[in-house]
């Protein structure tokens, strides 16, 4: 049915009839990024008319607690002046929101600060700019972009996942990546021959034959340029998201109106994201250091959500009490994203680690 096929779907069919199976890695690249068709460059996909919520989309204390965080570990590496407080893939711009709004009152931040946004988007990038209207901002597409001779403090919710991943399906001689293709005009997944990859050595250890594992090409370089300037010139990152310290099976997933989707169907329309490998986060940064693996709830016990939650529960009656009590076991409890998601935190090797993480 030609008339219900997306820009990126009529695209991708004609480069693969022309050249070929593609890796789902540039499937995933062209669905979420295309310049034109994107799903994040055309649209702003967070919150109950979009696809999804996020942490800071559900309470003002996700912000808030990890905005305190990192001015802690600011505040006790001397208050470095100036720094960068930078944020990759900042979706409405709320998590910076809170983060600035619950550091008002540190002495000195946010006049040492210069504010960077990393962002692909430019629908986000315009509802960034709405919501943080009143502070001065630079808006960047890298994190090579950042200026590079200065203490980087930087936070990261939900970006890591966003990141096309490339997968891999273990077999008896060799990996075989997963591609898209084509069968009868339609889109479809399928494996390409199998191949010997360097990269996954460390993965034939604990994988055996039919294990499927991923790789994140592009988070490594993001990674490294954070891990060398924290340890250069100071600074921490807070990095928050779902996955696990390795991952292994096929976590790639589609969201489209808060419901699981079809990854495959209706092209640029949905939200694909994956599984984030912790490890190969934190081995990417060295030399800085990496904190453990430490789960959202734990986190948001630690620095302080049960008293946060208590003293706005005070103000609100009704359904917006309701709702406020909802959000905060929705952050916290094991069952909701208490343990899904997880938080890592890189700083310098001479340094504590931030506070709050294992
Ligand atoms: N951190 C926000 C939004 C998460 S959605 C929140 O917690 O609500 C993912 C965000 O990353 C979006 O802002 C998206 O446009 C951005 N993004 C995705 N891929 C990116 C890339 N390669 N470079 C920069 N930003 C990217």
């Amino acid at each position: 049915m030609p008339s219900l096929e997306t820009p990126i779907e009529k695209l991708l069919k004609a480069q693969i009839a022309a050249t070929g199976p593609i890796p789902l890695t540039d499937y995933m690249a062209a669905c979420l990024l295309h310049p034109d068709h994107g799903y994040y460059t055309t649209r702003d996909p967070l919150g109950r008319q979009g696809d999804f919520i996020t942490a800071p989309e559900i309470s003002q204390m996700f912000g808030e607690l990890l905005g305190l965080c990192l001015a802690q570990v600011w505040v006790d590496q001397g208050a470095p002046t100036p720094f960068i407080l930078a944020e990759l893939g900042p979706g409405r711009g709320t998590l910076m929101a809170d983060l600035l709004r619950a550091t008002r009152a540190v002495p000195r931040f946010h006049a040492a600060a210069q504010i960077h946004l990393i962002e692909a988007s430019p629908s986000l990038h315009a509802v960034q700019q709405k919501t943080l209207a009143v502070d001065s901002v630079t808006w960047a597409q890298n994190v090579g972009d950042l200026p590079n001779g200065l203490p980087l403090y930087l936070i990261a919710n939900e970006f890591f996942d966003a990141l096309p991943i490339r997968q891999f399906t273990r077999h008896n001689d060799g990996w075989c990546e997963t591609i898209v293709g084509l069968a009868n005009e339609t889109l479809v997944k399928g494996y390409a021959a199998p191949t010997q990859n360097p990269d996954l050595a460390h993965r034939l250890d604990d994988t055996t034959p039919g294990d499927v594992v991923e790789t994140r090409p592009d988070a490594a370089p993001i990674m490294a340029r954070i891990g060398t300037q924290i340890t250069a010139q100071g600074g921490a990152a807070l990095i928050v998201d779902y996955g696990n310290w390795r991952s292994k099976g096929d976590t790639l997933q589609a969201m489209r109106g808060h419901a699981f989707a079809n990854p495959f169907t209706a092209p640029g329309t949905a939200d694909l994201t994956a599984h984030v490998d912790f490890e190969a986060l934190a081995q990417a940064a060295v030399p800085a250091r990496a904190t453990g693996l430490t789960d959202q709830g734990a986190l948001l016990a630690r620095l302080g959500i049960g008293a946060r939650a208590e003293r706005l529960s005070r103000n609100l009656t009704g359904a917006a009490l309701e709702n406020h009590l909802t959000a905060t076991q929705r952050l916290t409890r094991p069952e909701e994203m208490g343990s899904l998601f997880k938080a890592l935190a890189l700083y310098p090797p001479n340094r504590p680690a931030p506070p709050g993480f294992d």
